[in-house]
């Protein structure tokens, strides 16, 4: 499937949440990743943390003692040194309904707990990825289908698979996060960016014309729709390749 990128940076991580078996769980996964990581139980204890260097995310609880996750996230976002870090939120399930006050406090993403270690390890590569760019990998293959993310080219063996700016973005970004459900939402800000007002329905239109691309090749199905949810990839070659019935 993917392969990992060449130069490989190692990225440290500061976990703030005061359960110690999420605190655990949170630490072991991401080590397990490759990540460095730091944990604290307060965002107290967080600040002696944010220098000397600097995370390059947080991972920050909701519910803390002392100070809130929250309150902790705005406070950062107003100091100049800090503002940029990319922050993910942690919050329980009776607080989903105000997760929009999570991202409004500046927060970039939020995971809902109980959370599997795979969604979480995703999110934070996405996060990573959008945040400093060039950690996706610069190739990406799925069988024979080839994707090279710096050339912008997809292949075929050999054979150029031609594809719009749009549906190569989107296939870009599907393939280098497969473990990932992108609601039409999402892929509006991602793909077409905040500013611009595109239609959800324009969305379901370039994955149609990227499926179509990918068709001739038998490498349709790698987008998947997820019924209620969006679109993710399914990185898996077609059962059988025949090439002889390529154009
Ligand atoms: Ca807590």
């Amino acid at each position: 499937m993917s392969e990992a990128s060449e130069e490989q940076q190692i990225f440290r991580v500061l976990v703030v949440e005061d359960e110690e078996g999420i605190q655990e769980l949170l630490r072991l996964t991401l080590q397990k990743h490759g990540f460095e990581v730091l944990c604290a139980a307060s965002t107290e204890a967080a600040e002696d943390l944010l220098v000397d260097p600097a995370p390059h995310l947080i991972i920050l609880d909701w519910m803390l003692p002392g100070e809130s996750g929250i309150a902790w996230c705005r406070n950062l976002r107003r100091r100049d040194t800090l503002q940029g870090i990319p922050i993910i939120l942690l919050t329980a399930r009776s607080e989903e309904g105000d997760r929009v006050h999570g991202l409004e406090s500046g927060a970039d993403d939020y995971l809902i707990k109980p959370f599997s270690p795979r969604e979480l390890v995703a999110r934070v590569q996405a996060l990573l990825r959008r945040s400093y760019g060039g950690f996706s990998p610069n190739r990406v293959r799925i069988g024979d289908l080839y994707i090279d993310i710096k050339a912008h080219r997809v292949l075929v063996q050999d054979q150029v698979v031609s594809m719009g700016p749009t549906e190569f973005r989107l296939l870009r970004l599907l393939v280098t996060n497969p473990d990932r459900v992108y609601s039409r939402e999402a892929l509006l800000d991602l793909i077409w960016g905040r500013q611009t007002y595109v239609e959800e329905r324009t969305v379901d239109v370039h994955i149609r014309r990227l499926r179509r691309c990918l068709e001739s090749y038998s490498y349709a199905h790698i987008i998947e729709t997820v019924r209620g949810e969006g679109y993710r990839c399914n990185p898996v070659p077609p059962p059988a390749q025949n090439l002889s019935k390529v154009p």
